[in-house]
Order: C-alpha cells, then sequence, then structure tokens
C-alpha cells in the first residue's frame, strides 16, 4: 500500500466561550492541521497536527515543518511505520506534534488497512468507556462554580480547576467549586506553571480539606528540583504535563521519581507510538499515567482514546471531551455522553470527516 499523495488542511476551530483562559494565555480560538494520507489503494489515513504554543508548536511552525517532512513521507510502503519514523527523525529532529499527526496518521490507515479498529494494533481494547475529565477556565470563584455546575448536570464527575499562582485566590477557587458540587465531585487542579515551589505547597495544603486529588504541573517546565520538593511535601498526588514533553522528559522524571503521575499527550509526546513508549516507561518505573487535554479535533481524541483503551494501568479520568467546547469540528464519530465518552465501534481511529 503505497502512500500517493499528502495533504493538509488548516483545522481552526471556535471556543464556544471567547474569553478560556489558562495561566498561560488566552485565545479565543483552536489552532490545528488535519493530515490526509491518501494511498494507492483509495484509502485514507486522517492525523491532527496540535498548534500549541505553551508546548513550542506555532500554527506557521507546524506548517512549514509538515510540509518540509512530507516529501519524505511520500512514496513510502504506508506500513512500513518503522522506517518512516527514522526517515523522519533524520530529516529533522524534534518537532513532536507535526511527527503525531503523520505517526497517527498512518496508524490510522494501517487499522483501515486490516479491517480493525486502531486499538486492535495496540493488543485490544481492556476497556471501552472512560470517564470524562473537564477544564474550567480562569475565572472567579463564583463564575468557575456556576460552569462547574453546569458541567455536573450534564454528567462530570471529574473537574480541572485551572488556577492562576495567586495563593488566596486559587484557595478561594477551590472552596467555592467544593461548597457548590459536594462530596460528589472529584477535583483536580492545573497551574501550569504558575507557582514558585513554596507556594505550591502553601496552596495545596490550603486546598487540602476540600480535598483535591491531582495537582498538575504545579512549578516551571524545567524547575525538577522545585517540583520534587513539592512532590515531597503534600498529600496530593504531583502530575508532571509541559514538563513531559518528550519521551526522554519523561525518562527522566520517571527514573528520579520528580512526580507521582505523568500526563501523556500524543501531540507533545510524537505519536501514538512514543505515547506507548511513554506509558511502558511509566508502568516499567511504577509511576501513574493517565491521558491529558487532547484539545483540538475530536479526531485527535479518538486516536488517543484508541491507545488509551488497550492500557490497563490508565488511572483516574483522561481529557477526552475538551471537544464539547469547541465549534467547527469537521470530524465526527464520538461525543460525551453522562460524564462518559465511549470507544467507537468503527475500523481505524473511529471517527470521520464530515460530508462537506
Ligand atoms: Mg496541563
Amino acid at each position: 500500500m503505497k502512500i500517493t499523495d499528502i495533504k493538509l488542511e488548516p483545522c481552526i476551530m471556535r471556543k464556544e466561550d471567547p474569553t478560556w483562559r489558562f495561566a498561560l494565555g488566552a485565545s479565543p480560538i483552536t489552532e490545528g492541521l488535519i493530515v490526509s494520507i491518501e494511498t494507492d489503494e483509495e484509502i485514507t489515513g486522517y492525523g491532527y497536527a496540535s498548534a500549541t504554543a505553551h508546548m513550542g508548536a506555532s500554527m506557521e511552525g507546524l506548517t512549514g515543518t509538515l510540509e518540509r517532512l512530507i516529501p519524505h513521507v511520500k512514496e513510502h510502503d504506508a506500513l512500513s511505520m518503522a522506517s518512516i519514523r527514522v526517515t523522519m527523525d533524520r530529516a529533522l529532529s524534534g518537532n513532536n506534534q507535526a511527527k503525531a499527526a503523520i505517526d497517527n496518521a498512518l496508524f490510522d490507515l494501517a487499522a483501515k488497512s486490516m479491517n480493525v479498529p486502531l486499538h486492535r494494533l495496540f493488543g485490544g481494547a481492556v476497556r471501552t468507556e472512560f470517564p470524562v475529565l473537564r477544564i474550567l477556565a480562569i475565572k472567579q470563584p463564583d463564575e468557575m462554580a456556576e460552569q462547574a455546575q453546569i458541567l455536573f448536570d450534564q454528567g462530570y464527575r471529574y473537574f480541572k480547576i485551572k488556577v492562576h499562582g495567586e495563593v488566596d485566590l486559587d484557595i478561594a477557587r477551590v472552596t467555592a467549586i467544593r461548597k457548590r458540587l459536594g462530596d460528589e465531585a472529584n477535583l483536580t487542579v492545573d497551574a501550569n506553571q504558575a507557582y514558585s515551589p513554596k507556594d505550591a505547597i502553601a496552596a495545596l495544603n490550603g486546598m487540602a480539606e476540600y480535598r483535591i486529588d491531582l495537582v498538575e504541573q504545579p512549578v516551571a517546565i524545567d524547575d525538577y528540583k522545585g517540583m520534587k520538593l513539592v512532590t515531597d511535601s503534600v498529600p496530593v498526588t504531583v502530575e508532571a504535563d509541559e514538563s513531559a514533553g518528550s519521551i526522554q522528559e519523561v525518562a527522566y522524571l520517571v527514573e528520579h521519581r520528580i512526580v507521582d503521575a505523568i500526563s501523556l499527550k500524543v501531540a507533545k509526546l510524537g505519536g501514538l507510538w512514543n505515547t506507548l513508549t511513554a506509558a511502558q516507561i511509566c508502568k516499567t518505573g511504577n509511576i501513574k499515567y493517565r491521558f491529558g487535554a487532547h484539545v483540538g479535533s475530536r479526531l485527535l481524541n479518538a486516536h488517543a482514546m484508541q491507545l488509551a483503551a488497550a492500557l490497563p494501568e490508565v488511572w483516574y479520568a483522561s481529557e477526552f471531551g475538551e471537544f464539547a467546547r469547541l465549534l467547527d469540528d469537521p470530524f465526527e464519530g464520538i461525543d460525551v455522553e453522562g460524564g462518559i465518552i465511549h470507544l467507537p465501534d468503527a475500523i481505524g481511529a473511529g471517527v470521520q470527516p464530515i460530508a462537506s
């Protein structure tokens, strides 16, 4: 099955809430690219390239990188995925988000050519549904509690409270949400690097009585000693996100037990193959892992779910539902119902382009 053409299509999705904000920025849109890999057997594989500035991938950079990689991938046998990975790495090091789109599209193609759902290539599904954790954007405490209530009423039971690094105000955010939702809600916090280590410890001790299950990336991306200090000082599971931006970084965090858990994301890690590798590193080192926010098209979430379905150790709740707050998705085939998302029962990644 020879690759005959690779097409790029910008994918600009509006946010339902244009004031959506986290500690590292704000934007009314989510940007990415749809990569379509065509073959001489008339099977097309799709991948989503994620433009995430805080992980080093701009829309302009992604587009240029993909345009540079495409000639190296064309004409290959589509099932020679290992060889294509080596070719891409020799052509250009790094650039995980661009490579992830190609890697994922090749997995979609491979599964379609075998007429099986993609999870079968990872050993088959050990679960077919996932509780979905939803993110609460930074706002005033009462506004965040109101948004949490709306999601709770839709059936969601897992929440991530974005915080800003202001200890007292952040504790007030957690307090307002816990008081509003009661004991049934499972709460986590994501600081996106906003705290100094000691402020993180103070904030988490202040939040402890409101039961926080997890804190994500409390300190700066490269502050490994500070991250370990927080991990060793608080009774909350500490998770790396931005710090875990490659399989090499995951290996370092696990080897030195800098965190208790890792947030796996297919885009930042460079595709499904690397994400599987990262999961195996975590498992081997007895570090928990789950799947973080795959913000973008349903296509990206479908790929991540196909792998997560085959990994028995995925803990807590994963973030496979952020597409629900985005408009203009060019793909369909998965949706969250009552706070749960189901693995699609279809070949390949399990989502399809909406006919235009
Ligand atoms: Mg995060």
